[in-house]
């Protein structure tokens, strides 16, 4: 993947400088003092300070440093490496976090801040482990709040691309709007995450996955904004690319999805109503705008327990993806729901919905008929059920 190559680019870079730049007497005689005043040598023995190796602290030394080279290495647990294994052993941290923090000590500047924006932008994944950082997660409230700005800064450009590319797959504009649905163009990127500058704390923004440990916002490929709203507040967005070609399709902030996606359409809902289990926005998006409730999962797999009670009032129907891991989860949420008491038709379509509805000019009546027809089928099974 483009990311972790990049990350572990970065960090060989970062690597390569220190070893250039770096005092590798001043860095040793900070962890340990010569033994028999040889310091002023090329090579030294020390008591061995590395505290995993739990030395007793008397008897001999056992730690010989090569300052010619930087290397030491400890004969009684035969041990060695270059200063950045010292590092790591003697702070109990990752190479990538030795790297990092070496290369502040000696005020190396991460070059990679002269790398194309799209690079600086990309969402920290596995780079970022392999640096070691970590990020507190946001308590919801900052979460919500840091949503809600960003969408809001967002709705003041120009919408004009995404509503299109929504409008070209059968979602009209009432539905995107109502959907609270959100577009920025790429040139109002700088000026999107200047805003966004201004009103959070850089921690806040890292935290949430807004922006990057380049301190970039990450939301720069995907720029079709979904936000997932529960009781009618923002918590959490995931976004889409328009373009071709970019892969992932999506992406999101940090931590997983925690509701079904339009989950706030239930609300009014009458009880006993029919609600369809769909995968992703689109489907839930296109059988909101023919006028049938539905919520949709991200990836088939993604419905958790406590998600259900929301449900249970409902008729639910599911109609997931007819591919192996749609039919996998369906086979799993039937379980689910029955285990509750809660019973679930199932819609077997060719396509995906929205493939469905594209495709036939009289989608929504067919599709009504299908749920139909599936309702009877349940029935049928719940009765023999309890005839058995
Ligand atoms: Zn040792």
């Amino acid at each position: 993947m483009q990311q972790s190559d990049e990350g572990r680019e970065r960090l060989r870079r970062l690597r390569d400088e220190i070893k250039e730049r770096i005092d590798y007497r001043s860095f040793y005689l900070r962890y340990c003092r010569p033994a028999n005043e040889q310091a002023s040598q090329a090579r030294f023995q020390a008591l061995c300070p590395v505290p995993s190796h739990n030395h007793s602290g008397r008897g001999n030394p056992s730690l010989s440093i090569d300052l010619g080279r930087g290397l030491f290495h400890c004969f009684s647990r035969d041990e060695g490496g270059d200063v950045f294994r010292f590092y790591e052993l003697m702070h109990d941290v990752s190479f990538g976090r030795a790297i990092n923090d070496l290369a502040r000590e000696l005020r190396i500047e991460d070059s990679s801040k002269q790398l194309p924006l799209r690079f600086r932008a990309a969402p920290d994944a596995e780079a970022t482990q392999q640096s070691g950082q970590t990020y507190e997660p946001l308590d919801a409230k900052r979460m919500g709040r840091v949503c809600e700005m960003f969408l809001e800064v967002c709705r003041e450009e120009e919408q004009a691309e995404g509503i299109n590319y929504l409008q070209r797959r059968g979602i009209d504009s009432r539905t995107i709007k109502r959907a609270g649905i959100t577009y920025y163009p790429r040139r109002a990127y700088r000026r999107i995450m200047r805003r966004m500058n201004e009103s959070f704390a850089l921690d806040e923004l890292q935290r949430s996955g807004l922006f990057n440990s380049r301190e970039h916002l990450t939301f720069y490929r995907h720029r079709l904004l979904f936000p997932f709203v529960v009781e009618n507040r923002v918590i959490y967005m995931q976004a889409r690319t328009t373009a071709a070609g970019v892969e992932p399709r999506w992406h999101n902030l940090r931590g997983g999805v925690p509701a079904l996606y339009n989950v706030d359409a239930l609300a009014k809902l009458a009880s006993n109503s029919i609600v369809y289990l769909v995968e992703g926005f689109t489907d839930t998006l296109t059988l909101a705008a023919h006028g049938f409730a539905a919520v949709g999962l991200v990836g088939a797999g993604g419905l958790r327990e406590d998600w259900l009670p929301k449900l249970a009032r409902f008729q639910i129907c599911l109609a997931l993806d007819p591919d192996e891991a749609g039919r996998r989860a369906a086979r799993r949420y039937r379980e689910m729901f029955v285990s509750r008491k809660m019973e679930v038709a199932c819609l077997q379509l060719s396509g995906d919905v929205n493939e469905f509805f594209r495709h036939r000019p009289s989608a929504a009546l067919e599709f009504a008929l299908l749920t139909e027809a599936a309702m009877e089928k349940r029935e049928i099974e719940v009765r023999s059920q309890k005839s058995e």
